[in-house]
């Protein structure tokens, strides 16, 4: 059983990553280009799929953490070095978005170039 529960969250603003332990033992770590790529949004994502255009990795390679909070016990949020910060992180897209658990990315977490245009696992 998956579990969407942390049991402790880093943020590591100077190395730019954010690690999740869940509480069935397993880590994700995730960089803010990916957290970026990936955020949940309707500004990125639309409220409704195909209605606009997600971020794409290359345009968002250079975005940094510039901090985090929680919002309530169920989700986190962060500013991004590009300004954007309306983003809703609920555990649960961010245990499914574990890089770790997708096929489409590289040792670095990064996409495959030409395999991954949807964030969307
Ligand atoms: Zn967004």
């Amino acid at each position: 059983m998956t579990s969407t529960d942390p049991s402790s969250v880093r943020v590591d603003l100077d190395t730019n990553r954010v690690v999740i332990t869940w509480r069935d033992g397993h880590e994700s770590r995730y960089t803010g280009a990916y957290l970026r790529w990936t955020c949940p949004c309707a500004a990125c994502r639309g409220h409704a799929p195909g209605q606009v255009e997600p971020p794409r990795f290359e345009d968002v390679r250079q975005v940094r953490l510039l901090g985090a909070g929680p919002v309530g016990s169920y989700a986190l949020r962060f500013d991004f070095s590009d300004g954007h910060d309306s983003g809703i992180f609920s555990y649960e897209h961010l245990r499914r978005s574990c890089p770790t658990t997708r096929d489409d990315l590289d040792e670095a977490g990064e996409p495959v170039p030409g395999n991954a245009d949807d964030a969307h696992a």
